[in-house]
């Protein structure tokens, strides 16, 4: 037998050899298109996909092996739509950037892929980079398998306009604040909002952020105002179109988000200042609403500690973070769209489990967050027909939390204890 026929054998064997069936007996098992919980479930899978989901706990097949949930409930893998891997705010990142080279960043942000991963959340949407390429850099890695992270949608650079939130030559002096144009996500005229999709896409972006409003944590006086135009917003919405994208908004102010929803935005970030006819626009246009409560409530926080933001950051966050909750509540009752996302890096990596309780605290029944955080990002992602439930033929994306998220929702947060993704165990505790 000649020898290339041979390796390619063993190539073929090593190949079926890692294929791996795995049985797990779920105890309570999270239904999130029933939105109801199942007892006593058997979920089989095979490789990265799962092949089958029966009612009992059904006697291993020769090969499987046995993963025991039984005092536990499980559920489908945790997606955060909003989350920033290349950066973490505390009260000196605002220097940090005169120090940090990409490459810090980038070996920093595998151990904030892991801290998420472990928190149960194993897709991420990043919506943009503190430093160039890190986003993108990570989810290769991690789609390699040279280091632990959850499968990550990246936004790439930001598209903001001259001094808007996501220019990255805010607060600095004259000499270093030159006039970054698309390439750096800077844009100003329908022209350049499209150049700078096409190069989103050219870095390898997944997804289109634009930053539609003025933000807190920028270096720049307005959290609110309006900052595109409707003609670049058509634009990029048209563009990205063309290139399948995504495309979220960050936005505060209600005159901003208005013209994004009204553009044809997928999803409104943050949506602060939401009034009753936006809310009822978004419905309208089956536009999603990603909240990002625990970042308003930790930047308000940590705004009463003196120092800890720039003197023009600190009344925005003061002011803008605490209102969040209560617009998210007035959304979701009013039938507006919800996909679970945190702006994590706004506050540690690995916490984004507790928007959960700040979403039931806001009226979100339970099951609902749960799923807003798994079908509904599925959904906003254009990819729930492979994740974003437990169900035969999806890709095998499971997490299992200690005790029953219904009587107490702080488990969503302290108490993941099984992670599994695509169709590999990451934690099992
Ligand atoms: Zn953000």
């Amino acid at each position: 037998m000649k020898r290339s026929v041979m390796l390619l054998i063993c190539a073929v064997m090593s190949f079926q050899a890692a294929a791996e069936e795995v049985l797990i007996y779920a105890g309570k098992l999270v239904d999130v298109d029933a939105l109801k919980v199942r007892s006593n479930y058997s979920i089989e899978i095979s490789g990265n996909r799962i092949v089958k989901v029966s009612s009992g706990f059904i006697k291993p097949k020769q090969g499987q092996k046995v993963v025991d949930l039984k005092d536990k409930t499980v559920m489908p893998g945790l997606m955060d739509m909003h989350v920033h891997l290349s950066g973490e705010s505390n009260s000196q990142s605002y220097s940090e950037r005169f120090k940090f080279n990409p490459a810090d960043a980038a070996l920093r942000s595998t151990v904030y892929a892991k801290k998420t991963l472990e928190a149960g959340f194993t897709t991420v949407r990043d919506l943009g980079e503190h430093y160039k390429g890190v986003p993108v850099a990570l989810r290769n890695a991690i789609d390699k398998g040279y280091i632990v992270g959850p499968r990550v949608y990246a936004a790439g650079k930001s598209i903001a306009t001259t001094g808007g939130h996501a220019d990255p030559t805010n607060g600095v002096n004259h000499q270093l604040m030159g006039d970054p144009g698309p390439e750096a996500g800077v844009i100003n005229g329908p022209y350049e909002a499209m150049k700078a999709v096409r190069q989103r896409y050219k870095e390898g972006a997944d997804v289109i952020k634009l930053t539609v409003t003025g933000g807190v944590l920028s270096v720049a006086k307005k959290g609110d105002n309006p900052q595109f135009t409707d003609e670049e917003l058509k634009a990029v919405v048209q563009t990205a179109k063309d290139y399948d994208f995504v495309v979220a908004v960050h936005a505060h102010g209600t005159e901003g988000m208005k013209r994004a929803v009204l553009a044809g935005v997928d999803s409104v970030e943050h949506g602060t200042y939401m009034n009753d006819e936006v809310m009822s626009l978004m419905k309208k246009k089956g536009t999603y609403y990603v909240p990002t409560v625990t970042a308003g409530k930790w930047v308000a926080e940590k705004a009463a500690i003196p120092g800890y933001y720039p003197a023009v950051v600190q009344p925005k966050a003061a002011k803008i973070g605490p209102l969040i909750q209560s617009t998210f509540g007035k959304a979701y009752s009013k039938g507006v769209p919800i996909a679970f996302g945190t702006d994590a890096g706004v506050f540690p990596h690995g916490l984004n489990g507790r928007e959960f309780r700040y979403m039931v605290e806001a009226g979100m029944p339970v099951l609902e967050a749960i799923q807003s955080a798994t079908l509904n990002a599925a959904k906003l992602l254009r990819i729930e027909d492979d994740l974003g439930s437990i169900k035969k033929g999806k890709l095998a994306d499971i997490i299992a939390v200690d005790g029953d998220p219904l009587k107490d929702i702080k488990v969503m947060e302290t108490g993941v204890s099984f992670v599994m993704k695509d169709g590999k165990i990451y934690l099992n505790k």
